[in-house]
């Protein structure tokens, strides 16, 4: 592998130069040789100075002997480079004098051929009566396993590197690097496959440079044989009809290709290139070529798995983006707006359109731009087309996404006068129908829009069609709520004028001017004005209602006295206030004079006064008035002994036709909207108002409003 031995001076010669006959203390070793002739390890006999005497036919065989070669007499310097040698005497003398030396150790040795090995031996003393002790030396070659032990620790240490590798750029490097150490080759190449074609991703090696980008068609390309071809693929002499000098990297001698392959179809294919070694590549690298092949594939599987979960996450993420921008518009043309601001945004194109489907005719017609100069955006928006007439935009009919990336003939002038390089239109569909599309553009021409600004354009047209279906819902809402108010308005117009004249000639009836009445037609008449009020009432807070969800209540600030205020409620409620009840007004109001809007104080303390009364069988109603230090501020709170109301119900008794369980029993009148109307009059005076109560004591609502409306 790699340099190779070197191969060193004829060793034979040498031996016959330097080695003088001598097989004096190999003399009568006959019984041993015999028997370790059979043995399947090497063994050697050596003598203190340095001479082989005997050599079984293993050991022979491996060094590249004839028996009549070590007959002539061979040097322990013959088959030990330099340093083993020198440590393979100083360890026969030890063991001949009787020290100890160690159980097992190794040395490397020099074949004849040149070659070297590893080898494992054992040695101990053979002593024989009359003649000088002998090292014998049993081994056994070890380079082999060795070097799968290297080649494991290195493996080990690739899944170490493979682990800590960041992204799957880093991960091709360390590939290639470590493959070129492990497998001593001179270059290393990792395809993946992407799409229809295997792209060149990393390398290590002289050509590494002009390799990375490098793209050839899984279908028709000589490496996309290779990487559908089962097996690995050596090709030691690599014939100079296929030498492309676009693919440099097979203007090489030997080549070793592994499919990286754990499940259908490959992720790709490492290519392997030697041309220092002569000899190719081996079967033992081979095996290693494939095992190190396997372990890439799940680090390689590994990191496109999270690539690929790193990639949805950002594409998540752009989706959630888009979502969050639309969801809080109401108005369709600011949802149509945004959408195509926030796909230019997240897709980083010089311009997008959005365009909507006319349910009925089909035609479509730019809605929103986005990026495009305002005077072509007059012109884009004027246009109708139809999909189906157009053979680029007819897949948009079939829910699929389209890309232009050359203009129709006739089109030509205009796209150019458009600034229509490529586009992208990914389609809108609500209800299994094409509601319209989104188009995502840029200036100058690009080959094909990535799969994930498909995915981007496309979850963002599927979020535009659900965002466009309900602003629309919304108007629709709304267009049917003004109905419902307007005929509202008309219809508690229509009632108050009859109402009016009922009321007027009831209570002329029962002041007696059409002439006397018994008492008990008093008391009917009495009945009949309360109830009429009553409705009176009720008619007018759902005109305010009405008028405060329609948004078309106005403020009229005026300056006007508190005290004028109170004063005319007072005269109001002087007949109304039950026999039983005491209602007080401030004697006194020291304060300069308000500037808010007097109808709505008014109707608020009424519409308290009232609660109060309604909500207090028996006792007192209180009306105070304080003001701020500063005198910036005013506080009107109505303070009742009444029924109370439970704690919880406090938060709700504010809400549109919210009552308290149970106070139906106390006032037979009331829809739940007077607090309603009370707590949006208060904020529209800029105030608010708080309310205490104790259950079965009595309840204090207080408004706190500025005196000067225009200063709050
Ligand atoms: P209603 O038309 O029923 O009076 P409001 O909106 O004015 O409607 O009041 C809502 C509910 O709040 C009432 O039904 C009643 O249960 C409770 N409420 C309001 N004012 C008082 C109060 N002064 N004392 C006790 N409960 C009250």
């Amino acid at each position: 592998m790699g340099a190779g031995w070197q191969r060193s001076a004829p060793i034979s010669d040498r031996r016959r130069t330097d080695a003088p006959r001598q097989q004096l203390s190999g003399a009568g070793l006959e019984p041993f040789t015999s028997l370790f002739e059979q043995a399947n390890d090497i063994v050697i006999l050596n003598d203190r100075d340095g001479r082989i005497v005997a050599a079984n036919r293993v050991a022979r065989e491996f060094g590249g002997y004839t028996a009549e070669d070590v007959q002539q007499g061979v040097h322990l310097r013959d088959v030990l480079p330099q340093p083993d040698c020198e440590a393979a005497m100083l360890l026969t003398q030890r063991a001949l004098d009787g020290e100890s030396i160690p159980e097992v150790y190794e040395r490397e040795a020099v074949l004849h051929n040149g070659s070297r090995r590893l080898l494992e031996l054992r040695s101990n003393v053979l002593r024989r009566p009359g003649q000088p002790p002998l090292l014998q030396t049993i081994g056994r070659d070890i380079t082999e396993k060795r070097e799968a032990e290297a080649f494991q620790a290195s493996l080990l240490q690739v899944s170490q590197a493979l682990l800590t590798a960041q992204s799957l750029d880093e991960l091709g490097r360390v590939i290639c690097e470590q493959a070129s150490r492990v497998l001593s080759v001179d270059g290393a190449y990792l395809w993946l496959r992407q799409g229809e074609d295997l792209v060149g991703c990393a390398a290590a090696g002289r050509m590494a440079k002009t390799f990375i980008g490098l793209r050839r068609s899984v279908a028709n390309s000589l490496i996309g044989q290779i990487y559908r071809s089962p097996d690995v693929l050596i090709v030691n002499d690599f014939p100079h009809s296929l030498y492309n000098p676009q693919v440099p990297h097979l203007a090489v001698q030997a080549m070793l290709a592994v499919p990286l392959r754990r499940t259908h179809p490959p992720v790709g294919v490492l290519v392997f290139t030697d041309n220092a070694n002569p000899r190719g590549f081996t079967a033992a690298l081979r095996a290693r070529a494939l095992i190190f092949g396997a372990q890439t594939t799940v680090a390689i599987e590994s990191a496109l798995a999270r690539e690929r979960e790193e990639e949805e996450g950002r594409i998540s993420a752009a989706l959630l983006h888009v979502t969050r921008a639309i969801r809080e518009l109401r108005d369709a043309d600011d949802v149509l707006r945004e959408i195509g601001r926030s796909t230019r945004t997240e897709l980083q194109c010089d311009w997008t359109l959005v365009t909507l489907r006319d349910p009925a005719s089909g035609t479509m017609r730019v809605a929103a731009t986005e990026g495009v100069a305002p005077e072509i955006a007059d012109e884009l928006r004027l246009i109708e087309f139809q999909p189906a007439d157009s053979e680029e935009l007819r897949g948009l009919l079939e829910h699929r996404s389209v890309e232009v990336h050359a203009p129709p003939a006739a089109a030509a002038p205009l796209y150019q006068r458009w600034e229509i390089g490529s586009f992208l239109a990914a389609p809108m569909i609500s209800g299994n129908r094409l509601s319209g599309a989104i188009v995502v553009g840029l200036r100058v021409r690009r080959a094909a829009f990535s799969a994930r600004e498909r995915r981007i354009a496309e979850g963002i047209a599927a979020q535009a069609a659900a965002a466009v279906d309900n602003a629309r819902l919304v108007e629709d809402l709304r267009r049917a709520n003004d109905l419902k108010s307007e005929f509202l308005g008309t219809m508690s117009h229509e009632l108050r004028t009859p109402l009016n004249a009922i009321l007027g000639y009831a209570q002329l009836l029962r002041d007696g001017i059409m002439g006397p009445i018994s008492a008990e037609q008093a008391q009917a008449l009495d009945r009949v004005v309360a109830n009429g009020y009553g409705l009176l009432d009720l008619i007018n807070t759902t005109l305010d209602v009405n008028r405060l969800e329609a948004g078309r209540v106005i403020v009229h600030p005026a300056v006007f006295p508190l005290e004028q205020l109170l004063e005319e409620l007072r005269n109001e409620f002087g007949l109304r206030v039950p026999a039983n009840v005491t209602l007080t007004w401030p004697e006194h109001v020291d304060l300069p004079p308000l500037r808010t809007d007097h109808g709505k104080l008014k109707a608020v303390v009424r519409n308290l006064v009232d609660n109060a009364l309604k909500f207090t069988p028996g006792g007192c109603v209180t009306v105070g008035v304080h003001a701020s230090d500063e005198r910036e501020r005013v506080w009107l709170s109505v303070q009742d002994t009444g029924i109370g109301i439970p704690a919880n119900a406090i938060p709700l008794i504010f809400e549109m036709f919210r009552q308290v369980d149970g106070t139906q029993s106390v006032a037979r009148t009331g829809v739940g909207l007077g607090l309603y109307v009370v707590r949006r009059y208060v904020e529209l005076l800029g105030g608010k108002i708080t309310v205490t109560s104790q259950l079965g004591k009595g309840s204090t609502f207080t408004v706190d409003i500025p005196l000067d409306l225009g200063s709050r």
